[in-house]
């Protein structure tokens, strides 16, 4: 226990380092380890997810994708089973992005149990972001778009957590009527 809260402020404290010039895609461009934090507390309260590497490599999962950190100071700081979670879960950032999504959902059947818990709960968190803290610039097609490619990255790699997919669904849910709103106040054909 007193290990575990040691793993976890050292890796919130890495991971706010590492984020710390990056904002998120939202009006307000709200810090980006707010991000994190928040799937890592989705894994927690929503999952009962108490696996401390799966909680540790939730607060780490974008630091290989997005900032400079490598996987060797991964491995030096968390160790080979957190390090090996958080690449299970990164993009490779050197293939086109439309390669990157589709790759996504290739392999979401052949992910481990952590690694489709972790990405439930960023899932959840980014369809509950573009829903209500959106990027701006986003139309209405790729806000559509996003959720659709979401459902079929998550349908890959159910079986593993029933609180958080239903918690998914209820998102899901909740995401596609407002966006069905949207499109009706805006009229028909609109993008
Ligand atoms: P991006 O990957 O560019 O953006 C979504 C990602 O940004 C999330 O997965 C999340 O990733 C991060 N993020 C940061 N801030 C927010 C926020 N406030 N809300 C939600 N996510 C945030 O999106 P895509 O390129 O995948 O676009 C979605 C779809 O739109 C694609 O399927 C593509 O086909 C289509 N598209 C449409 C375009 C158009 O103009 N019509 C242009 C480009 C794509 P993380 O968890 O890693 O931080
Ligand atoms: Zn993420």
């Amino acid at each position: 226990m007193h290990s575990d809260i040691s793993l976890f402020l050292k890796a919130i404290k890495f991971s706010a380092e590492k984020h710390r010039r990056q904002r998120r895609k939202d009006q307000q461009a709200s810090p980006y380890i707010n991000h994190p934090i928040e799937v890592a507390d989705i894994l927690w309260t929503i999952g009962n997810v108490n696996d401390v590497i799966v909680i540790v490599a939730a607060l780490l999962h974008d630091t290989i994708e997005d900032t400079d950190a490598t996987p060797d100071e991964l491995r030096i700081h968390f160790g080979e089973d957190v390090l090996a979670l958080v690449l299970e879960v990164s993009d490779d950032k050197n293939l086109p992005k439309p390669e990157r999504k589709r790759r996504q959902i290739e392999k979401a059947p052949f992910l481990s149990s952590r690694a489709r818990l972790l990405k439930l709960a960023d899932k959840i968190c980014n369809i509950r972001d573009i829903t209500y803290f959106p990027p701006q610039n986003w139309s209405w097609q790729r806000k559509f778009e996003y959720l659709e490619w979401a459902a079929s990255v998550i349908a890959g790699l159910r079986g593993v957590n029933r609180e958080l997919e239903i918690h998914f669904d209820e998102i899901m849910a909740a995401a596609q009527k407002k966006l069905a709103r949207e499109k009706d106040s805006a009229g028909h054909g609109h993008r």
